[in-house]
């Protein structure tokens, strides 16, 4: 390589993409299912992370084991989440399962569980005992639900318990920008991830005016992420979060800002510093973080 051919290179490498350096992104849809973790050691997801500049990560998993481990591994950058299915086949009928209440708060008691999630609902799959329960527990706890559903059954889901936490998957699925907007003004303690609506959000990587004028609007209620939901999509990771990155340098520096990273950190809490607490294995008592958490956003 020609001594000017690399110059070039250098500083094409090194043109400021947004938060390269400065602001590492936060990925609030990662799973890490029976399948994954046999593809990949925990230490090899960290390092997934590391790749594509992930700070830190929301995760769920089926088992509820795989999740587990991984935040056994690295306490300060995985939040994890609760998964109301035991397996897979839980997926279609948890909703109506009388066992699981007992079987969330068991869990739950663990104390370092931040949310319950990622779980599916659509329509009058809302409306049974089971959910009622499921939303007075996150509730009482003060509990993320991170729901991949539609508008209306989150419209369903507020009716029964105002002021619930909840975390809209994949932005509402396949809603439109416009939808998602009226949910946002309606609904103050949602927010929104991105996982799967690169397309709809940065077709051919430039913002769409909707989804740019939605951001400017509600800075404060979107969260980047992937979807791991099988093996193949750990590849993913780094390509959403370069897509992301690119994306955000389209909008002012304080909304990018807030989206990359520090909603999340709002929702969560800053990262706690390595040593900043004994052990973080399973089973460790103690209070219910939610419960600290629902003071410090206290909305
Ligand atoms: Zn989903």
């Amino acid at each position: 390589m020609s001594p000017l051919l690399a110059l070039l290179l250098a500083i094409v490498l090194a043109a400021p993409l947004y938060a390269a350096e400065r602001a590492p992104t936060f990925d609030a849809h990662i799973h890490y299912n029976a399948d994954s973790r046999e593809a990949y050691a925990p230490q090899a997801v960290l390092a997934r992370l590391d790749e594509a500049g992930v700070a830190r990560a929301l995760v769920s998993s089926t088992p509820n084991e795989g999740t587990l481990a991984l935040h056994a591994a690295a306490p300060e950058r995985i939040v994890p989440l609760l998964r109301p299915y035991r397996t897979d086949a839980d997926r279609g009928r948890w909703y109506r399962d009388e066992s699981l209440p007992a079987f969330l708060d068991d869990q739950l008691r663990r104390g370092q569980y931040r949310g319950i999630g990622e779980f599916h609902l659509y329509g009058d799959q809302a409306r049974t005992p089971v959910i009622a329960r499921l939303l007075d527990l996150a509730r009482t706890r003060g509990l993320l639900l991170h729901a991949h559903t539609d508008a209306a059954t989150l419209d369903a889901l507020y009716a029964r318990s105002p002021g619930a936490r909840i975390l809209g998957a994949h932005a509402g699925v396949g809603a439109d920008a416009a939808t998602v907007a009226t949910r946002l003004d309606r609904h103050r303690t949602l927010w929104v991830e991105l996982s799967l609506r690169d397309d709809d959000v940065a077709p051919d990587g430039r913002l769409a005016r909707d989804w740019r004028a939605l951001f400017v609007r509600h800075p404060d209620r979107f969260l980047l992420g992937t979807d791991t939901w099988a093996v193949h999509r750990w590849d993913a990771v780094r390509v959403t979060h370069e897509r992301a990155r690119r994306w955000l340098e389209e909008l002012p520096p304080e909304v990018a800002e807030a989206i990359a990273h520090a909603n999340a950190e709002r929702l969560f809490g800053p990262a706690r510093a390595a040593g900043g607490r004994s052990g973080g294995a399973a089973g460790d008592g103690g209070a219910p973080e939610g419960n600290r958490e629902r003071k410090e956003f206290g909305t």
